[in-house]
C-alpha cells in the first residue's frame, strides 16, 4: 500500500508511518496512523475500502491494533467503510473496546452504529463508544494525543442560501514528538492555519483546481491547499477529484 500516486501516498519517520492507501473526493479517504513502536493504529475517516487496504498490508494487525478512530466529518466518502470496519472486527473476534471520534453533531456515525449495534447486539464481542469533540477539544489514548480544531465545510445537504456549516474537524495528531495533520474537508479559514503550522507532517486536502463558485467555497484550491503546506515541515495534498468523475460537479 505503499507508493505515491494521484490517490496514494505514505510518509514516515522514526516514530510513526502515515498511509493514505486511497482518497478521492466522492469516493473515499482513509489515512492509516501507525505507531512504528507500539503497532497501534489510529485510523482517521474510514472510507470505502478501508478494510480491503488495510489487508494490502498483508496482516490482520490491525483487528486488535486498531486503537481509535477519529472521522473528520460525516460525509459519505469518508464514512463509507465503517459498516465493513466493524463487521470484519466482529467477525475476526476482536474483543478491546473502539472509541471513534466525531465532530459533535454528526448525525452518519450515530446513524452507523445504532444500526450496526441494533442488527448484531447478541453477537458483538466488543464495544463501540462515540465521543462527539468539538473545537478546542482534544482525546488521548495511551499511543496518541489528538487535538481538535473546527473547520468550515458543507456540501449538498445545504439546500438554502445561507452560508450553513456541517458538522466538520480536523485533527492534530502527537505520536512521541512527532506531530501529524490531517484537516479533513474544508475552505480556508484560520483554524485550518492553526491546524497545520509547525507540525513535522499535515495531509491537506486539495479538491479543486479551482473553486466552481466562489461564492460558496466548500472545499481547497491546489493553490491553497499548497500555500497551507508550507505552514507545516513536510506536506500532502489528498482528495483529488477522480478522473472518472469530472462530471461530478459537487465533491463531497
Ligand atoms: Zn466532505
Amino acid at each position: 500500500m505503499s507508493g505515491t500516486s494521484k490517490h496514494t501516498n505514505s510518509w514516515e519517520n522514526d516514530e510513526v508511518r502515515v498511509d493514505v492507501p486511497y482518497s478521492a473526493a466522492g469516493v473515499g479517504t482513509t489515512v492509516v496512523v501507525t505507531s512504528r513502536f507500539t503497532g497501534k493504529v489510529l485510523l482517521m475517516d474510514v472510507g470505502d475500502g478501508s478494510v480491503r487496504d488495510l489487508l494490502a498490508k498483508g496482516n490482520l494487525d490491525f483487528v486488535t491494533e486498531l486503537d481509535l478512530i477519529a472521522i473528520t466529518h460525516g460525509h459519505f466518502d469518508h464514512v463509507g467503510g465503517l459498516w465493513t470496519l466493524l463487521g470484519f472486527l466482529r467477525m475476526l473476534g476482536r474483543e478491546e473496546a473502539l472509541n471513534i471520534l466525531v465532530p459533535t453533531g454528526c448525525v452518519e456515525i450515530a446513524s452507523i452504529v445504532k444500526g450496526f449495534k441494533e442488527c448484531y447486539f447478541d453477537t458483538l464481542g466488543f464495544q463501540i463508544n462515540v465521543f462527539q469533540l468539538q473545537h478546542g477539544s482534544g482525546f488521548d489514548t495511551d499511543f496518541f494525543k489528538l487535538k481538535v480544531m473546527g473547520v468550515e465545510h458543507y456540501g449538498s445537504e445545504n439546500i438554502t442560501d445561507k452560508d450553513m456549516l456541517m458538522p466538520a474537524i480536523g485533527y492534530r495528531v502527537s505520536i512521541g514528538n512527532t506531530i501529524v495533520s490531517f484537516t479533513g474537508d474544508s475552505r480556508m479559514c484560520q483554524s485550518l492555519e492553526d491546524l497545520v503550522t509547525d507540525t513535522d507532517f499535515a495531509i491537506i486536502e486539495a479538491t479543486y483546481e479551482q473553486h466552481p463558485n466562489p461564492a460558496q467555497k466548500v472545499h481547497l484550491t491546489e493553490i491553497e491547499a499548497r500555500n497551507l503546506g508550507k505552514k507545516a515541515k513536510e506536506f500532502i495534498l489528498i482528495h483529488k477529484k477522480p478522473d472518472a468523475g469530472k462530471g461530478v460537479s459537487s465533491p463531497r
